[in-house]
């Protein structure tokens, strides 16, 4: 049995203990692949709580820095908006004065030295808005209207602005508004003749002869129902724009070179201006340009059109032959008749007028009217004219002259016997040649209306009538409330200027108290005043007063402000710096009375 014993121990005890070692190694093993895993998960998790504490730790901090950089946007805005507050404010005063100053009896050098300091400090107002309007596109804060209006208005005004600035240069402005291009768009109206102002300006700044041509034409292909992509162009023979300069022409401050604002002045900001505010509208914008070959700027713009009600013209019977050497503007001038209801037929020489002319007399379908261009009337010693005449079957042409708006005295004192009488260019409307050819009696000078540069709100004639102020009536009583003394003394002088009796004060709550006291004509009131705000006072007026027009006068000329304005009740609105005509509308627009610009020296109470 001991034997046995051994023998069973024996054989037994050795695989026992490889079992158990086994058993041991594998559990050993298990713990410590376990003990590893677990380590490891648990360094992931630390890596991974470490990265989400990083990646929230680097989200704060983007967040304070966005913040800081918009609350520096906000605050360089401000400071922007500020800054043109208080420099246009002065400039107020410079502006308005020079202008009264203007309309005294001066020497001509002092003359000079005024014109002088106006075109000066309407520079520096130009520049002015073009920073404060940069900064507002810049920090998001331009808002478009979308509204109803008539596509030729715009580009009407801007044309009539730039021929008030082209004094005696000689070059021609063309207005081409393409018939298939629809009237009745949907959109902001002031913000698109501001882009056509800026690529106007500069077409009419950068070139010294020749013409500038604005044309708005129909991209072709389908926009969409009740949709439309227009093209507007403008096009010079001025200096052109080398390729290098073209590449970054719409960036912010760019000019060609150095010499350009010696030479021609601006800031190099319109351009930016421009491209940003047609792509806030939707457009894209580009220029064609040779150096020496003049420029195209064009954009175009995507709208949604209306069918704008035309009262119906009646027919004239007129037939009208249009001799102009320039193609862009002959074509122009035919568009117009064409679309006004007047069948017209465009040449180029004084040879192919009398050849039309001769060939549609004999035809039976004589023409009634040619209008002829100052130069080919003034070929070969006013040939044309003389041919006209001498010929019987040519007996009942009624002869126009088209002058070119530098001659336009000239051309009046040169041609008036010869011809039924003159058109002065641009040919802007219709009527422009309609009423000549109504009239039919010599030396008629159709000239088109022409606007000072306007820098606030459109302002939609210039004459101010020549009836005595009021037709014997009293004078308006006006009250101005003005905080700043020398914006009070220029509202004044013009107002008075004007034949009004003034009354001053000079803050919203002395006008509050004012207007209860007496009854106005008019009030303006300034909106940024110490101790009660216009806004605030018309407020306070409008509780016992809805009669008495209220028109703000304000150095902050944003859409907000204007909105602000008809929000507390205020009728209209008026930019600063003041100008006389733009008072006299006003004034006229809201008393309903013929307004008298040469009686000053009326009554008034400075307060
Ligand atoms: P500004 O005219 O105030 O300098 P813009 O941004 O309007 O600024 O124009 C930038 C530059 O582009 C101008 O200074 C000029 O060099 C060039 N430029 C613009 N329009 C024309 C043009 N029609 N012909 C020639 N150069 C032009």
């Amino acid at each position: 049995p001991a034997l046995l014993d051994t023998t069973w121990w024996q054989t037994c005890a050795i695989p026992a203990t490889v079992t158990l070692l086994v058993v041991g190694g594998l559990l050993g093993g298990l713990v410590w692949i376990w003990r590893n895993l677990r380590v490891a998960r648990q360094r992931e998790r630390r890596e991974h709580a470490r990265a989400l504490e990083l990646e929230r730790t680097a989200a704060a901090q983007a967040r304070q820095a966005k913040d800081a950089a918009d609350a520096a946007n906000r605050a360089k805005s401000e400071f922007i908006a500020t800054m043109s507050h208080e420099i246009r404010t002065p400039l107020n005063g410079v502006i308005g004065s020079v202008e009264l100053m203007l309309e005294t009896p001066l020497t001509p050098v002092q003359r000079d030295y005024m014109a002088t300091v106006r075109a000066s400090s309407e520079a520096l107002l130009a520049t002015i808005n073009d920073i404060l309007d940069f900064s507002k596109i810049d920090a998001g804060k331009i808002t478009l209207e979308h509204a109803l209006f008539d596509l030729r208005q715009p580009a009407i005004n801007v044309v009539q602005i730039l021929v008030f600035r082209l004094g005696e240069k000689p070059l021609e402005l063309i207005l081409d508004i393409a018939p298939e291009v629809p009237l009745g768009v949907y959109g902001d109206s002031a913000r698109l003749r501001q882009v056509l102002l800026n690529l106007a300006s500069n077409a009419v700044k950068f070139t010294s002869r020749g013409h500038v041509l604005l044309r708005i034409a129909r991209e072709p292909g389908e926009a969409g129902a009740g949709r439309a992509v227009l093209r507007f162009s403008v096009s010079d023979t001025g200096i052109g724009i080398s390729a290098e300069t073209r590449l970054r022409l719409f960036e912010k401050f760019s000019q060609a070179d150095a010499s350009t604002t010696r030479r021609f002045g601006g800031t190099g900001l319109g351009l930016a201006i421009s491209k940003r505010l047609v792509q806030l509208m939707g457009g894209e914008i580009g220029v064609e340009s040779e150096p020496g070959a003049g420029s195209t700027f064009w954009f175009t713009l995507p709208v949604q059109v209306e069918d704008l009600p035309v009262s119906p013209r009646a027919a004239t019977g007129d037939r009208v032959l249009v001799a102009d050497d320039l193609p862009p503007a002959r074509d122009a001038l035919c568009g117009l008749l064409g679309s006004g209801g007047i069948p017209c037929f465009g040449v180029g020489s004084a040879d192919e007028a009398l050849e039309a002319l001769r060939r549609a007399a004999e035809a039976g379908a004589a023409f009634s009217a040619a209008l002829i261009d100052d130069s080919i009337a003034a070929a070969d010693g006013g040939r044309l004219l003389q041919e006209i005449r001498a010929d019987s079957r040519l007996a009942g042409l009624n002869c126009l002259l088209l002058a070119p708006h530098h001659h336009r005295h000239r051309e009046a004192a040169e041609w008036g016997e010869a011809f039924a009488g003159v058109i002065v260019k641009p040919v802007l409307q219709v009527d422009q040649v309609l009423e000549p050819l109504r009239e039919k009696r010599p030396a008629v000078v159709t000239e088109t209306e022409i606007l000072p540069p306007a820098t606030g709100p459109v302002v939609t004639t210039l004459e101010t009538a020549p009836a005595a102020a009021g037709g014997g009536r009293p004078p308006l009583h006006v009250l101005v409330a003005e905080d700043n003394a020398v914006n009070r003394s220029v509202a004044g002088g013009m107002l008075k200027r004007l034949g009004c009796q003034v009354d001053f004060v000079v803050n919203g709550a002395e006008a509050v108290v004012q207007a209860r006291v007496v009854d106005y004509d008019v009030i303006f009131m300034d909106c940024l005043m110490p101790e009660m705000d216009g806004w605030q006072a018309a407020l306070e007026i409008r509780r016992h007063d809805s009669r008495t027009p209220i028109i703000a006068v304000t150095a902050n000329a944003t859409a907000n402000d204007r909105s602000r304005c008809m929000q507390v009740g205020m009728n209209d609105y008026l930019s600063k710096p003041l100008r006389l005509n733009q008072l006299t509308v006003a004034l006229e627009r809201w008393t309903s009375r013929k307004v008298d610009g040469g009686s000053g020296e009326r009554g008034g109470t400075e307060g």
